[in-house]
């Protein structure tokens, strides 16, 4: 599940970066974008429906999974483009080579189906960025190491051999969503590219870092993809609130430092995480490991949410817990492994997936002027900006508008 975050921006400009790289502001994306993946009903309905009005359309709110855990609030659909447009412009970025590595910690919004809201997730903004990349790539591998499944990206994606996803995610005891079982592994033309490492309580650094490099190192040289989404759901950090996993800082961002070495085009997204402070941790933590920075253990005195911190000490830290038995054996995680490679090993033996026809190059809309000059744009966040982002940070807020 997914949550809107504020604290890793606020953090990550906490920490001096001299040498920072490229920061972007995502332009919103168009409704018509969102429509390549959802249904337009559905898009259509987010756009208009407010807290106000909710109640006048209860059948709809129940046909499209909407109140409850994907609550209606205001500037919902403003807070969707948003998103969607940072992981879509991800993708463009390193589809034209501007970026070897993207990253969108709004995004990550793994549960929203094509007609239907999920998990607090309601645009899938990776499905359509993996889209956006298949524009370039033949190949494109999805991971998830969100304590919860992957399902909407997977099940966009099923019947596919474009897409390879794998998820590593707390199964069982009918934890949300409740799919993502070892046998599930795609069907039709995408039989064996959907891959789920089903997990139990308590995973921790030592187990997680084992059949995460195995399957993952297994993956790249099987399938050799283009490019990789990896969604960095942090709620599979020790000590989540919703989570059951017992995963360090380093366990987690681990995952992040070894996708890097394959030197592949990255986009990185954040996801779920229910204990606030240490979802900041985690993503100012991993934008670090991604810039091969190291970054103090002590977080810097700064002025939003530093108060978050004093939960371990004002540290980089998260600290696993003792209270949580790790359920996941040796030889559980063992045959898991050796399931994943029996399945792997299937596709060894299949043709390659030939580069199909190139589509036209991104469908984005020229840009509308107004949207751009709206005040709350050149106004409220600009104005917003110049109090979040440090002097000596590089902020580009050009060219995006028309996908460069
Ligand atoms: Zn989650």
């Amino acid at each position: 599940m997914t949550r809107p975050v504020h604290t890793p921006h606020a953090s990550l400009t906490a920490f001096p970066n001299p040498h920072s790289r490229l920061a972007k502001r995502p332009r919103r994306s168009y409704p018509v974008e969102m429509a390549t993946f959802h249904a337009e009903d559905y898009v259509d309905f987010l756009s208009k429906i407010t807290p106000d009005t909710q109640h006048e359309h209860a059948t709809q709110m129940q046909k499209y999974n909407l109140g409850e855990d994907c609550p209606i609030f205001d500037g919902l659909f403003d807070f969707c483009k948003l998103y969607t447009g940072g992981s879509i412009d991800g993708a463009v970025r390193l589809n034209h080579g501007l970026s070897d590595i993207a990253v969108n910690w709004s995004g990550g919004l793994h549960h929203a189906k094509k007609s239907e809201a999920s998990g607090f997730c309601y645009i899938n903004d990776l499905v359509l960025a993996i889209l956006e990349l298949l524009k370039h790539h033949a190949r494109v591998v999805y991971i998830d190491i969100d304590i919860h499944h992957g399902d909407g990206v997977e099940e966009a994606f099923y019947l596919t051999d474009r897409v390879m996803t794998v998820s590593f995610h707390k199964f069982g005891d009918a934890f949300f969503p409740g799919t993502g079982a070892l046998d599930q592994v795609g069907g039709a033309a995408g039989k064996y590219y959907s891959v789920n490492v089903p997990l139990r309580d308590g995973m921790d650094d030592d187990g997680f870092r084992v059949i995460f490099k195995s399957v993952m190192q297994k993956v790249m040289d099987t399938y050799r993809p283009g490019a990789v989404v990896l969604q960095c759901g942090a709620d599979s950090l020790a000590a989540d609130r919703l989570g059951c996993f017992n995963l360090s800082l380093d366990g987690h961002a681990d995952c992040v430092k070894f996708m890097k070495t394959f030197k592949v085009p990255l986009l990185v997204t954040g996801g779920g995480g229910y204990t606030k402070s240490n979802v900041a941790r985690c993503w100012t933590y991993e934008t670090a490991a991604l810039l091969d920075r190291e970054i103090s253990a002590d977080i810097p005195e700064h002025d939003f949410y530093y108060e978050y911190y004093a939960d371990v000490e004002y540290k980089m830290k998260v600290q696993p817990t003792n209270y949580i038995e790790n359920l996941n054996t040796k030889s559980y995680l063992q045959d898991i492994q050796q399931k994943v490679f029996e399945n792997l090993r299937a596709l060894e033996h299949a043709p390659g997936v030939a580069m199909h026809e190139v589509p036209p190059d991104s469908m984005i809309p020229e840009f509308d002027e107004d949207d751009l000059n709206c005040d709350e744009r050149n106004g409220g966040e600009t104005g917003r900006d110049a109090r979040v982002f440090r002097d000596d940070e590089f902020y580009d807020d050009d060219g995006d508008q028309d996908g460069s």
